[in-house]
């Protein structure tokens, strides 16, 4: 498989190395292209990127593409929430991402802290994934739109922890899924496959799952594969699998950056 991730983050958002140790990294694990997609700025959040940082980050992305020039092909993209104001430069490419659900007019993260999703479900929804799953997919149904997505990310990110919290999806959480992600399709823009939680510990497979895979393979629609490496060792982490899994949903063909725009390349 030739190895590409569009989807990293560096120590100018949440990640735990420098852009550098991510280019070198890349580079050791045999990598042909790297995309930086740094969390777009949210205000009191730990997680995103400021004003000042997302100008130090631009220009030191910049300054590596040059760098590495001959070693690897880098990208300069953003990984653009739907509640973010708009970015400030003009990047290679955007991930469109919803890390938020709005409830009585108040935003509340969903995947960064455990503890505090689960006392979401329970105070506002009460007790019901489905509600949690239906506030959340009718809002994210709009994301190519309102973040100007080049690639749809983590569609089903609210799933991040229901292995470790034993949650079973229901045929009524699917409803809700299934008629997002279909609806999304119409925007033929690549849904990644993300392996990011794998890596942190929290699943076993991939966003989206096998069923939303489906959908997206049945409705014509098409994927990456990205690691949402927050780590410099676990840029490929899970990509065997998710490869395994794109095969067996059917797809023989997935999507990467190059210089000259999105292109689908065989698995
Ligand atoms: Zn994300
Ligand atoms: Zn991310």
């Amino acid at each position: 498989m030739i190895k590409t991730n569009f989807h990293t983050h560096t120590t100018f958002c949440d990640g735990k190395h420098s852009a550098e140790e991510m280019v070198l990294s890349a580079i050791e694990k045999g990598f042909t292209a790297l995309g930086f997609s740094g969390h777009s700025q949210i205000k009191n959040s730990f997680w995103s990127m400021t004003e000042e940082k997302e100008i130090g980050y631009y220009k030191e992305i910049n300054r590596l593409k040059d760098k590495y020039a001959d070693k690897l092909e880098i990208f300069c993209g953003i990984e653009q929430d739907m509640v973010s104001p708009p970015f400030m430069f003009n990047y290679d490419y955007v991930i469109g991402s919803k890390h938020r659900i709005k409830f009585n007019g108040e935003y509340y993260g969903i995947d960064s802290n455990r503890e505090d999703v689960k006392r979401y479900i329970n105070e506002f929804f009460g007790g019901s994934f489905e509600k949690y799953a239906k506030n959340y997919y009718e809002d994210l149904v709009n994301v190519v739109e309102v973040t100007k997505a080049d690639i749809i990310g983590h569609v089903d990110i609210l799933t991040k922890y229901i292995e470790v919290d034993n949650i079973v999806l229901t045929d009524e959480y699917y409803e809700y899924a299934e008629k997002a992600v279909k609806q999304l399709t119409l925007a033929k823009k690549p849904f990644e496959i993300n392996t990011g939680a794998i890596g942190r510990g929290y699943r076993t497979t991939p966003y989206p799952d096998k069923k939303l895979l489906k959908i997206i393979y049945e409705n014509g629609g098409s994927i990456m594969i990205n690691s949402d490496c927050h780590d410099k060792d676990k840029l490929d982490c899970g990509y065997d699998l998710a490869q395994s899994i794109a095969k067996e949903i059917g797809f023989n063909k997935r999507a990467i950056i190059t210089k000259s725009g999105i292109k689908l390349i065989y698995l």
